[in-house]
């Protein structure tokens, strides 16, 4: 029964959420106010926040990046796991997708917590390492643009310190990333850096077959 991972049909899929969710209501409430926001799909899924969440405690993170924030459920779910004075750098492009959340960070009190950047993340990131940032982050989501990827990739190991988690999202991209041959620029983009980082010996890694796929890279 165990020797692949399982399909999740609909009824096992609710299960699955009905057994394991555990959401604050800001959480829910966001969820639900960015449903009809356009490109609500490029929301995590909450199983997913739970994950990233449990991953924050598990190892103890106090400092978190983000890059990618759009209407803010992952920085809020970040930011409820992080400690009182755990500390988020939320970096996005996005003016209007990233107001959306900001009143569900203050109604679920953590919006000290999160220092928004509205910028390209490149230069966020690289301008922290300048003034000497390196080493000294604990955990990286990355989900923003994909043929970015690569460069956030870098720039998130360089601020992590040894043993930190860079968590990675859609680099099974609906599927995409196992046609060979694809012309597509971000499906291309995923299958290099899926392949970059299977063979990097910076890092340790699981692929998880959740949401639309998710690498977790350990920095050794
Ligand atoms: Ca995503």
């Amino acid at each position: 029964m165990s020797r692949r991972t399982l399909n999740l049909d609909d009824r096992l899929y609710e299960y699955l959420l009905a057994h394991s969710l555990r959401e604050h209501p800001a959480q829910t409430a966001l969820r639900e106010a960015t449903r009809t926001w356009p490109r609500a799909g490029m929301q995590i899924s909450p199983e997913q926040g739970q994950l990233l969440a449990l991953l924050l405690r598990l190892i103890g993170a106090r400092r978190a990046i983000e890059v990618g924030v759009f209407t803010g459920y992952s920085a809020l779910t970040a930011a409820l796991a992080l400690p009182a004075d755990g500390r988020l750098l939320a970096c996005d492009i996005s003016d209007a997708d990233t107001r959306l959340g900001q009143p569900y960070w203050q109604s679920a009190g953590v919006a000290q917590k999160i220092e928004l950047v509205v910028a390209p993340a490149q230069q966020t990131l690289r301008a922290r390492l300048a003034s000497g940032e390196g080493g000294t982050y604990d955990f990286a989501f990355i989900d923003a643009d994909k043929t970015g990827y690569d460069t956030y990739y870098e720039l998130c190991l360089q601020l992590l310190r040894t043993g930190g988690v860079i968590a990675i999202d859609n680099v099974l991209w609906g599927g995409e990333v196992a046609q060979a041959g694809s012309t597509d620029a971000d499906t291309q983009a995923l299958q290099a850096l899926n392949a970059k980082i299977h063979a990097d010996q910076r890092v340790d890694l699981a692929l998880l077959p959740i949401g639309d796929g998710l690498t977790l890279a350990l920095k050794r």
